[in-house]
């Protein structure tokens, strides 16, 4: 229970990555707060089955990641923040030409400036506490680029620039902030894109997996959202005090190629 009496907020944690790394968060021994911008029955009854399995404080709470005072709203009701994950993010596929500029523009607010806002909003309180982690989950993509993810390659390197520039604005404090790239994981974001590839190259689900998928991944195996979560444990105890401004890569080798 190393990270009793912290509290973790995680963006975009009702389900895949972000629920994964809030369990493990929790097992941990900390207090979470899920987020993510529906407000449904089932969110709340997420954060209750969280508290109940792990014997921690579980709250839900709305704000949509896309709008900057929202994002700034979920700080601020949090009320304390010991440990911030960006983690919220969407997906689009098309050639740059072609490229929908909401679809850019949302994909940049969600996934970017989003960790812009709940940084700025979490950082006072991370002094006030005397201790703050950030991780911000970027993506093989934010250190490797494929064509027609302009929008998401560009936010992914830009939130691995972000996390750089923090870890050295508070690289004095006892505050640290990395980023964790994941390659794929099979979470509903990813199971969205399968039906697509499958039509486009004429594949089943197994091929368009092995063959499309997991060709970039040398491991040939997606990386789980468990090890996320025990990667962003990891950034939050004390053998991580000193790693601050890097990026962890749990991407079965994808970035060694
Ligand atoms: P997911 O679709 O399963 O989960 C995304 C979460 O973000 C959901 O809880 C959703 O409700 C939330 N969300 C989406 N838009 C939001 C908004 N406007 N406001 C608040 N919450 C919002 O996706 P995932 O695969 O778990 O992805 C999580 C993160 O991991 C993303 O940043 C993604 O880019 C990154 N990532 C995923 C993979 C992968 O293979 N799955 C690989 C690399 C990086």
């Amino acid at each position: 229970m190393q990270l009793k009496n912290k509290t973790a907020v995680i963006t975009g944690s009702t389900s895949g990555i972000g629920l994964g790394i809030a369990r493990e968060l929790a097992r941990a021994g900390a207090d979470i707060v899920l987020n993510s911008f529906t407000d449904s029955d089932d969110d709340h009854a997420l954060a209750a089955s969280v508290a109940e399995e792990f014997g921690v404080g579980a709250r839900y709470i709305r704000a949509d990641m896309s709008k900057g005072d929202e994002c700034r709203a979920l700080i601020a009701q949090a009320g304390v923040c010991d440990i911030l994950v960006n983690n919220a993010g969407i997906q689009h596929v098309a050639p740059v030409d072609e490229f929908p500029v909401e679809k850019w523009d949302a994909i940049i607010a969600i996934n970017l400036t989003s960790a812009f806002h709940t940084i700025a909003s979490a950082l006072p309180m991370m002094r006030k506490a005397g201790w703050g982690r950030v991780v911000n989950i970027a993506s093989a993509h934010g250190l490797t680029a494929s064509p027609y993810k302009s929008a998401y390659i560009a936010a992914k390197h830009g939130i691995v620039g972000l996390s750089k520039t923090v870890a050295l604005e508070t690289a004095e404090e006892p505050i640290t902030c990395n980023a964790i790239c994941p390659g794929y994981v099979l979470t509903p974001l990813v199971e969205a894109q399968i039906p697509d590839t499958m039509k486009e190259y004429g594949m089943n689900r197994e091929d368009v997996i092995a063959n499309v998928m997991l060709k970039r991944q040398p491991s040939k195996q997606f990386a789980t959202v468990e090890q996320m979560g025990g990667t962003t444990v990891f950034l939050c105890s004390s053998a991580a005090d000193q790693i601050t401004g890097t990026t962890i890569s749990v991407d079965g080798g994808w970035t060694a190629l």
